[in-house]
């Protein structure tokens, strides 16, 4: 397959050359949180603006029909990358609208109701666990989860309770943004239809890392963020079964969405224009596009390698460190590219601050993911992680830093 040449990707990277205010040259290392964007990407949303801007869907004239073209061109690439149906693919601002879009739909379609059983975990994001909270509250519905192991797993030996004739939903994250975490969603979704369960996976950190295929997922629903896999901010995608989507109503109502409208009810169109009420994020989708285009030209194949190999390197430097405990299982193959760990003696926020006058970007706190720091009984972690454009000089630079760290604090 090869590997990816990190030193030609950084050419379409211009922020990666940037020197900060400490004098050292950016190590950026919070890519989970949000990835950066190649020329190739910026210069898509700009000539959209420049040469094609309209709204879609509307207008008999020539702009107007480049714009929708584009859009929709958008929506085949993406569609294509995760092995999906065209009309399976509905634009969202985010993976929080998306997984937002699911629950309020089901909620007022009736396919959750009181005494239903909705399963998560205890791993979520708070984007996969305040929706579902808030669902349950609304319909009477009951919320349970699967507890994690001491090494970060879901703990299966708890599915036959879980999974029961009144569970209406599962929803977990495909890889854990905090722990790193690769779920078995496979497996969990096997068991969720045997009892009739739906499943809906969040996909924010698996979709930009390794190849997903929501033809042979065996899943529901998937939701996943433009901005964590080299696109625009405001762009997000929700993936749903063809025959869900259908069977759903709308979660937001208004205009591009409605079939016939009179004074007293409408009629709404099919998905996915059924769920993109107004005028969508069009130059962000356009921008994502360009980023599917750029990960392909990669190779998802190649992409993942890259990380494990950074990966590897993070859990080899780190785990040579005294002092510093790295959260989440301790073995490679179960885990993306996303590294949380803790330094006795040392505040996480404190870690983070040297880092950043080393230049090391990583991100500091809970990570949106409370209960997991209150499973683990730790205060936060620091947590560093990669992507495409990292090299294992910058995770030494992260290693170095966590050093220098100690000698400041201790
Ligand atoms: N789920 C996971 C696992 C995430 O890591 C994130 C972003 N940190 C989200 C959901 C939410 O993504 P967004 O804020 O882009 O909606």
């Amino acid at each position: 397959a090869g590997r990816l040449d990190t030193e030609k990707i950084r050419l379409d990277f211009p922020i990666l050359q940037r020197v900060l205010r400490s004098g050292s040259q950016l190590v950026y290392l919070d890519s989970a949180a949000t990835t950066q964007k190649p020329l190739q990407v910026l210069d898509a949303e700009r000539d959209f603006y420049l040469q094609h801007n309209a709204a879609v869907h509307r207008g008999a004239h020539q702009l107007a029909e480049e714009a929708t073209e584009a859009y929709e061109a958008a929506r085949e690439s993406i569609a294509a990358f995760i092995g999906a149906r065209e009309d399976e693919v509905v634009f969202t601002k985010n993976a929080t609208e998306g997984i937002n879009l699911v629950a309020y739909a089901l909620g007022n379609g009736g396919r959750i109701k009181a005494g239903d059983k909705i399963v998560v975990t205890e791993m979520e994001h708070h984007a996969n666990l305040v929706p579902w909270q808030e669902l349950a509250r609304r319909t009477g519905a009951k919320l349970e989860w699967f507890p994690l192991t001491d090494d970060g797993r879901l703990d299966l030996e708890t599915i036959d309770d879980l999974l029961t004739d009144d569970t209406a939903l599962v929803a977990l994250t495909h890889q854990s943004n905090v722990l790193g975490t690769l779920n078995p969603v496979g497996l969990i979704a096997e068991r969720a239809h045997q009892v009739g369960a739906l499943v809906l996976v969040d996909a924010a950190q698996s979709v930009p890392h390794r190849p997903v295929d929501v033809s042979r997922l065996g899943v529901d629903f998937l939701a996943f963020s433009g901005h964590k896999m080299l696109g625009p901010s405001g762009i997000g995608v929700l993936w749903g079964r063809q025959e869900l989507l259908a069977d759903l109503p709308p979660f937001l109502t208004g205009g591009s969405m409605i079939e016939i409208v009179t004074m007293e009810h409408s009629t709404y169109l099919p998905p996915p224009q059924r769920f993109e009420a107004g005028v969508p994020m069009t130059a962000q989708a356009v921008g994502l596009g360009a980023a599917v285009e750029y990960l392909n030209a990669l190779g998802m194949e190649r992409v993942m390698q890259h990380e494990s190999e950074l990966t590897a390197k993070a859990l080899e430097l780190l785990g040579q460190i005294p002092g510093v405990r790295i959260v989440g299982p301790p073995e490679l193959r179960d885990r993306g590219a996303t590294v949380a760990f803790t330094v006795d003696g040392i505040h996480p926020h404190d870690v983070g601050q040297v880092l950043d006058e080393h230049g090391v970007a990583v991100r500091v706190g809970h990570h949106c993911a409370r209960p997991i720091v209150q499973r683990y009984q730790i205060p936060a972690t620091t947590r560093a992680s990669f992507y495409v454009y990292n090299t294992t000089d910058e995770v030494e630079a992260l290693a170095d830093g966590v050093r220098a760290a100690q000698k400041f604090f201790g």
